[in-house]
């Protein structure tokens, strides 16, 4: 017979839930140490003898009172879905603090298997754990296991099986843990009320539902006065004379004295001889001498700075490799799709709409993987905690939390990054305002995109001081990055700062399978969720630039001019243009050449004026004037919407110098120093513009598949006019005053 049972896997955040998922199902799941990472539901399925298991991993909580999202799914899923039996993962290491959850399951009547991990853990430190005599004092089921080696997992799943099928009815039969005669009493007289008014019967059992009341749990309440307001109130009413009485003879609260005596029935049951450890004083663990040196005061910091410098270098330096290799093939690609379709929109189309916009998303592939891969291993290995709890101090003065530092490196904080995968580096971040406010400013940070802008520009007119400037943009990106979290902080995303809630759980020495299962998983949902999009946006760029086209007279205006600047040559000359072949060309013909380019490049110039984001860019000129921006450079930050290294590209093209030949061409940066409508002011003021506006809409997907569309379009509003304020005084100050120069 082969049916299906389904088992829940339950315990505290770090228990080694999801390892075990891993270990028994074998499917794609995170594996770290953030404690709610796991907020979706995860199923899997797992094949015993005679039945089908479906396994479904809970998210990690310490208790089963509302105090958090994970606690609400948590208990929702246990209440609602029923499954069949829930296996209880808990530290062997850390068995007290474990428990705690375990008694509220038993409470509720949850049919349980406790899953007694990281048995080997526990070992090293010379803690020995009965496993038999736990088992008969709780009633229920314990096994023993190492969930990263799936020792004692075999056992575990026949065991869960078992209790499974004989729960088969759905019959739970809830324990009764003592709170005390105070309590007690009260809890008798409620039990006895819910029950005969059916008050929220079909959800938990009575007993259950007053405890929740006692311990002013806000979700139950809401339900209860949903459900049946008289008796809620009834229920408060008797709550209220309790919890008066206690707190005047005790000067307590009922949830306290709750919890006081879950622990105490938790110690009585391991003094019973369940517990031995083999030291008396408290032994320094490894971890703790390691933390001795690593949170040093001194040391700390300067550790932490070499292993980001490291994490950023390994990050961004290796990646070169397969993303010149990506480059190389959607070179080869354009190409050859160059040299077998005709000259035409169609061409035009697939080259600089599909194949830019592919390359484009794929391009960010290696990148996140490498940054994915290693902030695995700083999170899988415990010490990212580290970090975040060192960080903390100076960043809860702005409103963020510490883990935000990471996504602000990998953005850029120290020299080049990628917003796209800062973006999603905040997803270790549990409060969601904290969230909020780091990402949406690490688009803020100067990316490997604007670098290359910033040095064209300081190098152009402020070669002198270059290095300087440099440091002080990213000195600046970092400014204005925490003061606008401070200032979202204070208005949109206003609220209390969450207390520094993350454990720091002991080093480990991380696995490569769950290195490569959570590296694979995070890339590939940046292909999957952002990669359709933008390749559908870089299409959509590509026809506002490309289209309406020039007007016939016009085509025809410049078709005779090329028709004149043939026929001012032989034949043969022309020829030689032709011939692929050949590679040395005589003097006509690099006269010709050189001829046919500069009136291509006009061509292209007048097409760009000509199209959608030209017209766009020429009117917004009466606006942009005011931060010093002519129409070209516009276009150019219209393109650098796209992708910031379209600016270059764009302004070249819209100062007629385009990519047509680069060579024969004269330096961007030459042209901008002579130009009439540029000085050190606009170049200053466009800096600073390029630094602060919209991010990318790579980055703005990623915004949006984070958060929501709400916040996609706040950032490119809210970004936009921020930087134009910025750009506009900076323009004015230094041209009147020279303020800056
Ligand atoms: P979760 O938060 O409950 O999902 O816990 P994880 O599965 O993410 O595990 C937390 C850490 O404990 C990971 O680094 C695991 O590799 C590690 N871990 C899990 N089970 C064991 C075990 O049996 N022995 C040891 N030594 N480490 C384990
Ligand atoms: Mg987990």
């Amino acid at each position: 017979m082969n049916k299906e049972l389904r088992i829940a896997l339950a315990g505290n955040p770090n228990s080694g839930k999801t390892t075990l998922f891993n270990t028994l199902t074998g499917a794609r799941q995170h594996v770290g140490n953030y404690p709610g990472v796991t907020v979706e539901k995860k199923e899997g399925i797992y094949q015993t003898e005679n039945a089908r298991i479906r396994v479904i991993d809970l998210p990690g909580t310490y208790s089963l009172t509302a105090y958090s999202v994970e606690e609400v799914v948590a208990r929702d899923f246990l209440v609602n879905e029923k499954p069949h039996a829930v296996i209880n993962t808990t530290d062997a290491s850390n068995l007290e603090r474990n428990l705690y959850l375990t008694t509220q399951f038993l409470e509720m009547g949850v049919p349980i298997i406790i899953a007694l991990n990281m048995i080997d853990v526990a070992k090293d430190r010379g803690i020995s754990i009965n496993s038999q005599k736990l088992s008969e004092l709780l009633g229920v089921p314990v096994v023993p296991i190492i969930a990263r080696t799936g020792q004692g997992t075999k056992e575990l799943m026949e065991e869960a099986a078992r209790i499974a099928e004989t729960h088969a009815d759905m019959d739970w039969h809830p324990v009764t843990i003592s709170y005390g005669d105070d309590l007690d009493e009260v809890l008798i007289e409620l039990e006895a009320l819910i029950a005969s008014r059916n008050f929220l019967t079909d959800t938990y059992i009575p007993r259950w539902t007053a405890i929740k009341y006692l311990e002013d749990d806000r979700e139950v309440l809401t339900k209860g006065r949903k459900a049946d307001a008289e008796v809620s109130e009834l229920i408060q009413t008797k709550v209220k004379i309790v919890a008066d009485h206690i707190f005047k003879t005790i000067e307590t609260y009922p949830e306290a004295m709750i919890a006081d005596h879950r622990y105490g029935f938790i110690n009585s049951i391991l003094k019973q001889g369940v517990l031995t450890k083999k030291y008396n004083i408290e032994r320094l663990y490894a971890s703790d001498r390691i933390d001795m040196v690593v949170t040093n005061r001194f040391l700390g910091p300067l550790i932490m700075l070499a292993v980001l410098l490291g994490l950023y270098k390994f990050t961004f330096t290796y990646s070169q490799i397969p993303v010149g290799w990506l480059e190389s093939f959607f070179n080869w690609l354009s190409n050859a799709v160059d040299t077998t379709l005709a000259d035409g929109q169609l061409k035009s189309l697939i080259t600089s709409g599909i194949i830019d916009g592919v390359g484009g998303v794929l391009g960010f592939v290696p990148l996140i993987m490498f940054m994915f891969f290693g902030i695995a291993i700083l999170e899988d290995s415990g010490y990212l905690a580290r970090v975040a709890f060192m960080m903390d101090r100076i960043f809860r003065i702005f409103g963020l939390h510490g883990s935000s530092v990471m996504a602000y490196i990998v953005s850029g904080g120290i020299a080049g990054g990628c917003a796209v995968p800062g973006v999603m580096a905040t997803r270790t971040l549990r409060s969601p305002r904290e969230r909020m406010a780091t990402l949406l400013t690490v688009p803020f940070m100067n990316c490997g995109a604007k670098l290359p802008v910033l040095v064209l520009l300081t190098g152009t007119f402020f070669s002198k001081n270059q290095t300087r400037y440099m440091f002080m943009f990213t000195l600046l990106a970092w400014c204005v990055s925490l003061l606008v979290a401070k200032f979202l902080r204070m208005t949109v995303l206003r609220g209390e700062a969450t207390p520094f809630v993350m454990e720091l759980p002991p080093y480990r020495f991380p696995t490569f399978n769950g290195l490569m299962i959570h590296t694979w998983e995070r890339t590939w949902q940046y292909i999957r969720k952002a990669g359709t999009v933008i390749l559908g946006f870089s299409i959509l760029l590509w026809a506002m630039m490309t289209y309406p086209g020039l007007p016939e007279s016009k085509n025809i205006g410049f078709e005779a001019q090329r028709t004149t600047i043939i026929a001012g040559y032989s034949e043969a000359t022309s020829r030689e243009l032709t011939e692929t072949s050949k590679t040395s060309l005589s003097d006509p013909a690099k006269e010709l050449k050189q001829k046919l380019n500069t009136l291509d490049r006009v061509i292209n110039e007048q097409t760009l004026r000509h199209s959608i984001a030209g017209r766009i860019g020429t009117s917004l000129e009466k606006v942009s004037q005011f931060a010093g921006f002519d129409w070209r450079t516009n276009i150019a930050l219209l393109g650098g919407f796209a992708a910031k290294e379209v600016i270059i590209s764009t302004l070249g093209t819209a100062y007629s110098l385009g990519e047509v030949d680069p060579d024969a061409a004269e330096p961007l940066s030459k042209t901008l120093a002579v130009s009439p409508s540029w000085n050190k002011a606009v170049a200053l003021a466009l800096i600073v513009f390029i630094m602060f506006y919209s991010p990318c809409f790579a980055t703005v997907i990623c915004i949006v598949r984070e958060s929501s569309w709400k916040w996609g379009v706040f950032s490119m509003v809210f970004n936009t006019t921020f930087a134009f304020l910025f750009a506009t005084i900076v323009y004015q100050l230094s041209r009147i005053t020279s303020f800056f120069m």
